[in-house]
């Protein structure tokens, strides 16, 4: 039996010859790199995966965007810089977003992370990362929706219409108009919107390699503009689903 390469680090799994690489692979005390440390050099912090998510909350390297419905998509929002000052739009050097780490029951052994940026050139650039195994990596795929920022209801429902006064003819019309109007909402926001499926990028590829992969999600500034909410630029939903 072969103790674990990372036993320095706290990990005291003991495997067989044929195991060890596959427990290597997925050990919670591989040591890995800050994720928020992509960019500017960062915090250049490195250690064992599991003290990842304390540091990065410790040190502000990254957000943890919790959820805790299974099977829902992640929702959050990228805002311009706050107050009056300069928009992101009319800045000429690049400009980075703290990497989202997302955090839940499902995916939280997969260490995944979602890095948003612009070039300096009006660029937009979103993809996620994993420090989960190459094998494991392999087997999943991210879907990305960017989209208009959608206000949460603020007004009730409508109350549902009393039965006995309508008839049936147009109980039947406004059935199909109601269901006429609810395809061009539909449609209307198929259009406000920009997906990207594809795969996940692992904790040693750089920027630069994730870039002349061409399989991330990018917008141009105007594309942005058209979902621009006040100073929210626009909603992003991460879904990480496994192939079939
Ligand atoms: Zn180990
Ligand atoms: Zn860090």
């Amino acid at each position: 039996m072969l103790s674990c390469r990372n036993f320095k680090n706290g990990c005291r799994v003991k495997s067989t010859m044929e195991n060890a690489a596959w427990h290597e692979e997925i050990c919670f005390y591989r040591t890995v790199k800050c994720a928020g440390d992509f960019f500017r050099g960062g915090c250049g912090w490195s250690g064992p995966i599991g003290k990842m998510v304390p540091h990065v909350l410790e040190r502000k390297c990254a957000l943890v965007l919790e959820n805790l419905q299974d099977n829902c998509p992640f929702v959050s929002s990228i805002g311009d810089f706050p107050g009056e000052g300069m928009s992101v739009f009319e800045r000429k050097v690049p400009t980075n977003w703290k990497t989202v780490l997302l955090w839940s029951q499902q995916i939280m052994r997969l260490w995944a992370f979602v890095v948003v940026y612009r070039t300096s050139g009006g660029w937009w650039v979103i993809y996620v990362r994993s420090y989960a195994s190459d094998e494991a990596r392999k087997r999943l795929q991210v879907k990305i929706v960017v989209r208009r920022p959608r206000p949460p209801p603020s007004c009730p429902p409508l109350a549902p219409p009393n039965p006995t006064a309508f008839t049936s003819w147009k109980a039947a019309l406004l059935t199909r108009f109601t269901s006429e109007e609810e395809g061009k909402a539909e449609q209307a926001r198929k259009v406000d919107s920009v997906s990207f499926h594809g795969r996940l990028f692992g904790p040693k590829e750089t920027p630069r390699e994730v870039l002349a992969s061409g399989e991330y999600l990018c917008l141009t500034d105007s594309q942005v503009q058209r979902f621009r909410a006040g100073r929210i630029l626009f909603e992003y939903s991460i879904e990480i689903t496994m192939k079939e």
